[in-house]
């Protein structure tokens, strides 16, 4: 496919004034909305704007009666953009909603930020406000759980308060709302000649309740819908009282001086918040500064960093000692994160006297699951037991927690113990605690191929409503997400979604099919030459005997295709004569075929009124000479 196969596309949105503009413009689809619409911008000066992934070039806006109206380059094109629906400028409209907002809360010059690094423009929107110190992500395109998860670690990194705004195709919400209770959403929805922004509280298992701006506040919180003022009103009062010091539990951090933190006796954190999926991975340890006693300490180690041993000692490399300030875990202390770790050597341990003889460094195994490796069955049967032990513990806790990773780890070394010859009792408890682990992962599984299958639902009503407005790359990388969607669908993957799978998957691949630009150009001429013999016999033809009788290809073509070949093929007629195209008629030959008007449309010839059109087509043909 060349770059400029994509003439023919809907470009419904545009920047105005000048190409790097982000001031966005959403062209409406009815021609009574468009002539209103241009009142709003007599100069007409439209761009495929830069912040939309276009290429710069300046667009026409082009009225159409009897199909949507849209933007179009004028040709050559070359052009990349892929996103050119009702909602491809939606993520201006959020930022300019945005930015006007804090105003009004008081934040002046925060900035919208439409590329943060990693992004490509659309797929999120930044706004860091309260003096640096917030964040307010607004996440557009879709993201998997990991993704999200790392991009958060990474946002909390930099600043105090990270806060997430869902738009409709994230698909990430449900995480967010497993972590903190809800989730915000954000929408645009047409009105009139634009795209209003309105923000939702979604709680599980309940529809969003959606709201303007206008009704929402800035609280210490970030933004406080009235529905979270509602569910703190029942949860706590005192969230709403406004004299309280703003971000009072913000975290701080002390950084550590080199080479004087060791820690030893590490065991992988269960009901860290931080998945295995993340970039980070928190551990409980028994940490000394040099010439200091010994605490257990929460450390968060890089995911690529290597495992610590348990019985091993470590020095910490790159530490900072912060707070723990999670909004559900009030009761956390202290968090010692590092860029790395390194093993100290048996004589330099010394200095660490509290490490070398603490009990984590004389137990004989960790209660891990390395210590179920190493271990001969029944050899030390009170080992086995402390492990079984402090295995229940973790799953127990995983399962509160509903941390799959943990769970999943936790059947696992049940079943290697429940190998190994446990006294009957103690067996007893492995099984039931493993049944427990098996009929929770279960129940979880189906309630994610369920989530997975409501997904592909909203996936395929996305495309029936904007998929006929797609770019050919675009609507093969939404069909990809839905083949992606009922895999993970599993058993909830339903015959109606497989049938509408299959009619996007079929439509998909007659647009594959379909003629690149230069055989466009191609057909055109093939068409011009034929009209030109048929116009000097005097006669009419339909696009079937067009197809029959000058190239068979013609037949098969769709509507967006035909149209681009009679442009073509009528790109050169002189002003001064009438359109060959007029001598296409429709089968009974009463009427031209309707591409016609289009192809006036295109060409910038006056499109006469409906209800002049028949006599006004009359007249072309009588011009060419056939009565
Ligand atoms: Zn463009």
């Amino acid at each position: 496919m060349s770059v400029d196969d994509e003439d023919t596309r809907k470009v419904q949105t545009a920047v105005a004034g000048r190409a790097g503009s982000d001031d966005p413009v959403f062209m409406p689809f009815d021609a009574e909305d468009f002539d209103r619409f241009l009142e709003h911008y007599p100069e007409r000066s439209f761009y495929c704007g830069i912040l939309l992934g276009g290429c710069g070039k300046r667009l026409s806006a082009k009225r159409y009666v009897d199909k949507k109206c849209h933007f179009a380059h004028h040709p050559p094109v070359h052009c990349k953009r892929t996103a050119n629906s009702e909602s491809s400028a939606d993520h201006l409209y959020i930022g300019k909603a945005l930015q006007l907002w804090f105003a009004q809360q008081g934040q002046r010059g925060v900035n919208p930020s439409y590329r943060p690094s990693g992004h490509l423009v659309g797929e999120a929107v930044d706004l860091v406000h309260s003096a640096g110190r917030h964040v307010l992500r607004v996440q557009m395109s879709r993201r998997s759980k990991a993704e999200w998860e790392a991009a958060d670690t990474e946002l909390a990194g930099l600043r105090e308060h990270v806060e997430w705004l869902f738009g409709p195709d994230s698909m990430v919400a449900n995480w967010q709302m497993e972590r903190l209770g809800y989730a915000l959403r954000v929408q645009c929805r047409t009105v009139g000649t634009t795209r209003s922004v309105e923000i939702g509280t979604q709680f599980p298992n309940k529809p969003v309740e959606w709201t303007t701006l206008s009704e929402c506040r800035l609280s210490e919180r970030g933004i406080t819908t009235p529905s979270l003022t509602e569910m703190h009103r029942g949860v706590r009062g005192e969230f709403q009282r406004a004299d309280r010091p703003p971000y009072s539990a913000a975290p701080v951090a002390f950084p550590l001086a080199a080479k004087t933190v060791a820690f030893t006796g590490a065991v992988r954190a269960v009901e860290s918040p931080v998945s295995a999926a993340a970039a980070r991975i928190i551990y409980h340890a028994d940490v000394q500064p040099i010439g200091s006693a010994v605490v257990r300490a929460q450390l968060s180690l890089p995911a690529d960093a290597p495992v610590p041993e348990y019985l091993r000692v470590y020095l910490l490399q790159g530490a900072v000692l912060s707070s723990l300030a999670l909004p559900d875990k009030p009761d956390v202390k202290w968090l010692i994160s590092a860029d790395g770790i390194r093993l100290i050597e048996k004589a330099a341990a010394a200095m660490w006297q509290g490490l070398s003889s603490h009990p984590a460094a004389s137990k004989s195994k960790p209660p891990k699951d390395r210590a179920i490796a190493t271990t001969t069955p029944a050899r030390h049967a009170a080992d086995v037991l402390g492990v079984l032990a402090a295995v229940i513990d973790q799953t127990s806790l995983a399962l509160d927690q509903e941390d799959m990773d943990s769970v999943r780890q936790g059947a696992r070394e049940l079943e290697r113990l429940l190998g190994t010859e446990l006294p009957r009792t103690d067996a007893l408890r492995a099984r039931q605690e493993l049944q427990e682990c098996e009929a929770w992962i279960a129940e979880r599984r189906d309630a994610d191929e369920q989530r997975a299958s409501e997904s592909l639902t909203s996936c395929l009503d996305w495309l029936d409503t904007e998929g006929d407005c797609l770019a050919v790359q675009e609507l093969r990388r939404r069909i990809r997400e839905a083949e992606d969607l009922s895999e993970e669908a599993g058993d909830h993957f339903w015959l109606e979604q497989e049938e509408r799978l299959e009619q996007w998957q079929a439509r998909l691949a007659v647009e594959l099919n379909r003629p690149s630009r230069q055989e466009i150009r191609a057909l055109g001429s093939i068409v011009r030459r034929a009209l030109e013999l048929v116009v000097q016999s005097k006669q009419v033809l339909s696009w079937e005997q067009l197809a029959e009788w000058a190239e068979p290809k013609l037949a098969a073509l769709l509507p967006e295709d035909k149209l681009a070949v009679l442009v073509e093929a009528d790109r050169e007629t002189p002003e001064s004569r009438p359109l060959l195209s007029a001598i296409v008629v429709e089968s009974n030959r009463q009427r031209p075929d309707p591409a016609y008007w289009d192809v006036l449309f295109e060409l910038e010839r006056e499109v006469p009124h409906e209800t002049v059109k028949r006599r006004n087509w009359r007249s072309v043909l009588q011009a060419h000479g056939i009565v």
